[in-house]
């Protein structure tokens, strides 16, 4: 009934790794269902973190596993969050369903799956780097390893986080010595708390706008660490702080630096815009994006550190998630691991059987 998917240890698993409408892992004695964005119900599923493209809009009535602080976020992201179970850690007969920091953003983590049938990692969205406010994510040795391949292409390589914020810094200081005002975009739930982290102390003119202002806001209500003291656009703007000072920074969401608001800050105030990303890193993001500096700072691993967190684990099978899955799973196999992407609708066993000897 359970197909062996291996080419290398074909006898030894009977675990299947397949993405239909949802990733799924299955056992013989067990199913779970990984950062499923649909309501459909499943006996156990796993939401890595609170991002909007890893968690449904309705939750299923069924067991969750996730972290405590991606509970408390998802409890002010769907409505029906009282019917369901939640736990920290599970397991059915012998298998243990572990979670353990992924590096990714506040909350996030990675599932660690122990069986008679071997040990599965489930990255999530991971990062590897020491950014100082997040524990990385650390390899462990396992069989099988599903990790996302966001910037899983050789031209991701990303600089330096310690340098990187240092030299913002710097840039950013100049300005504000000078009066001329900051504006720093970043997606308001996991970069803005990078973002804040590194930045938020170079000003006594704090400013948050939009969502990045409800997410703090969150954050505070649910006591979750990386919330910051500052104003809403709207209250600071009813004490017109924005022409009062010249030295404030004002954290908003990612958008192109065209959009009438950042038009309008770029003429009124002569603030600079810094966009905060690891596209930053593609060509021409700065002026496709109309902003001043384009800074490359991610909550992705790069291609490099994708690939350590490969050699790291040394599983037997990897399955590829998310971004470039194709062109990851194909560098992978030259490697000479036995690598698939999982893209979306694909099923394993017939991806296998077509291409697994093309590399
Ligand atoms: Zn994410």
């Amino acid at each position: 009934m359970y197909k062996y998917i291996s080419a290398v240890d074909s006898f030894r698993f009977y675990m299947r790794v397949y993405r239909t409408d949802a990733m799924k892992i299955e056992s013989k004695d067990w199913k779970i269902v990984c950062d499923s964005t649909n309501s459909t119900f499943h006996p156990l599923v796993f939401y890595s973190h609170a991002h909007s493209d890893h968690i449904p809009r309705k939750l299923p009535k069924t067991e969750i596993i996730s972290s405590h602080i991606t509970k408390s976020l998802i409890k002010n992201f769907v409505k029906n969050f009282s019917e369901t179970s939640f736990y920290d850690s599970y397991s059915i007969g012998n298998t243990s369903f572990e979670q353990k920091s992924s590096g990714h953003i506040i909350g996030s983590t990675a599932l660690f799956i122990d069986s008679d049938e071997g040990k599965v990692i489930y990255t999530g969205d991971v990062s590897i780097r020491n950014k100082g406010f997040l524990d990385p994510f650390k390899p462990e040795k396992c069989d099988i390893l599903i990790v996302e391949s966001t910037f899983g292409s050789p031209e991701y390589v990303f600089p330096s986080y310690e340098e990187e914020i240092k030299k913002t810094q710097e840039q950013i200081l100049e300005y504000l010595d000078n009066n001329v005002p900051v504006v720093l975009m970043g997606y308001a739930l996991g970069k803005a708390q990078m973002l804040y982290h590194a930045f938020s102390d170079l000003s006594s003119n704090v400013v948050l706008h939009g969502s990045n202002y409800n997410i703090n806001s969150i954050l505070q209500s649910e006591n979750i660490d990386h919330s910051i003291q500052a104003a809403s656009y709207t209250e600071a703007k009813e004490d017109n702080l924005f022409t009062k000072k010249g030295d404030w920074i004002l954290f908003t969401p990612l958008k192109s630096g065209r959009d009438p608001f950042f038009s309008f800050l770029k003429n009124k105030y002569g603030a600079k815009l810094f966009a905060f990303s690891g596209w930053c890193l593609s060509s021409n993001y700065k002026y496709r994006m109309n902003v001043d500096h384009a800074i490359t700072i991610s909550d992705h691993a790069d291609y490099s550190e994708l690939l350590q967190i490969c050699r790291e684990c040394d599983p037997d099978q990897i399955y590829t998630v998310y971004g470039y899955s194709e062109r990851f799973a194909g560098e992978l196999r030259r490697e000479g691991f036995t690598a698939f992407p999982l893209s979306k609708q694909t099923i394993l066993d017939s991806y296998f059987n077509k291409s697994v000897n093309s590399n």
